[in-house]
């Protein structure tokens, strides 16, 4: 137990050295240059790329490696934390290379691993750190340690998709975010989001991944028991791109306008369905009762079940009976 602890204490050590390094290849290399002049070109500040230990990983198989090597750090080590990695024939090669570097801390701000985007359309466009003894994907969200006093005082939380939409909220002043960085939200995230805020707004893009994600994560703090809502972009809008196109102000008007979870799933629905069928009632009928029997929240439930009965032309008392017949999760 107390060599795991010192391990860990150690690949901490190695995160924060490798910080550092690519810290000052971006700040102050010659070759730091592009870098630098691609988050201009995106508009993110000095102040904004200090406060995310913005990185950059410059185009070499060794940056890395040889600083590493220079401090003594095994670089069995810094292969556990996905930095490097072996060579066929012996010794090691960065993972990182040519890439901005976002760092990905833990609750405390303690750096756990990184997420490199290209600096022009090669693919991937990102790739990050896998999972070590110190970053747990499942439990991890970016930017919560600079997020959390802000989640606290307005009681909710954020949660956008990626690195560039919390640095564009961020620099627009707001603090109360957190991004997946590619991954699913879990529960264990909910779980997280849930020691600093009553209630959470997902703000993801407004595409065919983004909608999905909305659909998973709604159905998750619907279980969660956790009050949530969706803000919904100009389709093709990312937040980043929104802020960037439209401005704050239009932007904290779509925040203002977030639709309750419930409100968004009917939406959808009969969007989706053909409500002048009776087959197209029947499947928005099946959709929602699992969803409405998990509003926890008695008169929510009765004003939802009234309004979609009426919408839909049903009687009250079966849609009624019906969700008391499925007030176990949905499948
Ligand atoms: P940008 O604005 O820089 O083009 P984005 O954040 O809008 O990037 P999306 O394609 O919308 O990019 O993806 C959202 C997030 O998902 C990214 O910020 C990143 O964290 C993650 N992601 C995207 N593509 C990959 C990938 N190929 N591998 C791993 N993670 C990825
Ligand atoms: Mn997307
Ligand atoms: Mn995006
Ligand atoms: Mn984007």
């Amino acid at each position: 137990e107390k060599r795991r602890l010192d391990e860990r204490e150690e690949l901490h050590g190695i995160m924060d050295l490798a910080v550092g390094f690519y810290r000052e290849a971006l700040e102050r290399s010659e070759e730091g240059g592009t870098a630098r002049r691609y988050l201009e070109g995106r508009g993110v500040d000095r102040a904004t790329a200090e406060a995310y230990c913005l990185g950059f990983a410059p185009d070499r198989w060794d940056f890395l490696a040889r600083h590493l090597q220079h401090r003594s750090v095994p670089l069995e080590l810094a292969e556990k934390l996905g930095l490097v990695r072996r060579r066929d024939g012996g010794g090691f090669y960065d993972t990182f290379r040519n890439r901005l570097l976002f760092t990905i801390t833990d609750i405390h701000g303690r750096a756990i691993g990184f997420g490199g985007r290209v600096l022009d359309d090669s693919l991937p466009k990102y790739i990050n750190s896998p999972e070590s003894p110190i970053y747990h994907k499942s439990e991890v969200l970016f930017g919560v340690s600079l997020a959390k006093g802000a989640m606290r005082e307005t009681a909710s939380a954020i949660v956008v998709e990626g690195y560039f939409d919390h640095l564009a909220l961020y620099q627009a002043g707001v603090r109360n975010v957190v991004a997946t960085c590619g991954t699913a939200l879990t529960e264990g995230h909910i779980k997280l989001l849930k020691r600093y805020a009553g209630n959470v707004y997902t703000l993801f893009d407004a595409d065919s991944a983004g909608r999905k994600a909305t659909l998973r994560a709604m159905d998750l703090c619907l279980d969660a028991g956790f009050p949530a809502h969706v803000v919904e972009l100009t389709a093709g809008e990312d937040p980043d791109s929104f802020i960037r196109k439209e401005g704050a102000e239009t932007f904290s008007a779509r925040l203002a306008k977030a639709r309750p979870v419930v409100d968004y799933f009917f939406r959808q629905l009969v969007r989706d369905e053909d409500t002048g069928t009776v087959e197209g009632k029947v499947k928005v009928i099946d959709e929602m009762a699992p969803r409405l029997a998990r509003v926890s929240n008695a008169i929510e439930r009765e004003l939802y079940v009234r309004e979609i009965s009426r919408v839909l032309g049903v009687d009250v008392r079966s849609l009624a009976r019906k969700i008391g017949g499925s007030s176990s999760p949905a499948a």
